[in-house]
């Protein structure tokens, strides 16, 4: 990266958290080039102990089945963009309850921060669209075990759902006016 993405100055090196970056030289501006990173979000929804798969229908991976999820978008916040996938790819309405777990992942194409979420249904029969998704069901784990090509992230997603007691994970925070901020999301674990 040669030139800054705001503002179209060229970048210059800048010492910043203890390595030289790619850095705009306007202090009005402030781009700093951290590298390359995504955010993924995928979700669990269960229904009667059977979690909600989808089968790819893109490469790479085309045919394997994995619970619905996909990129954050930079200007997205987080919980809309779950549910969001969900309803895409599987066709199901769903509204965040919990994270249950986060998993980082460095290397090709990017640095990954991925959050597996579990959500509550609320409606919605599963259904494909036959591109991006060529399989949609519930299927329990003792299915899933038998199943070819179920992405391994997804079953360990798919048995921390089952195992944890409902809403046990980390809750979005919503009271405290002071932490929140437009954009934030904060999730946390509920003092007991
Ligand atoms: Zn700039």
């Amino acid at each position: 990266m040669n030139y800054c993405p705001r503002c179209g100055s060229e970048l210059v090196m800048r010492l910043d958290g203890g390595r030289d970056r790619p850095a705009c030289p306007k202090d009005e501006c402030g781009f700093v080039h951290f590298g390359h990173h995504s955010i993924g979000c995928g979700g669990v929804v269960i229904r009667d102990s059977k979690a909600l798969l989808v089968q790819r229908g893109i490469n790479p991976n085309r045919g394997a089945w994995q619970i619905p999820g996909g990129y954050v978008e930079s200007d997205e916040e987080i919980v809309p963009a779950v549910e969001r996938e969900v309803l895409e790819e599987a066709g199901v309405v769903a509204k965040v309850s919990d994270v249950i777990g986060v998993r980082h992942t460095v290397g090709a194409p990017t640095a990954n921060v991925y959050v597996v979420f579990r959500l509550d249904l609320i409606s919605g029969e599963p259904r494909f669209d036959g591109v991006e998704s060529i399989g949609a069901g519930y299927f329990g784990l003792d299915e899933i075990e038998e199943m070819e090509g179920v992405q391994g992230f997804s079953k360990w997603s798919i048995r921390r759902a089952l195992e944890l007691p409902s809403g046990s994970g980390f809750t979005l925070e919503t009271g405290d006016i002071n932490i929140g901020r437009p954009g934030w999301s904060l999730f946390g674990k509920e003092p007991v």
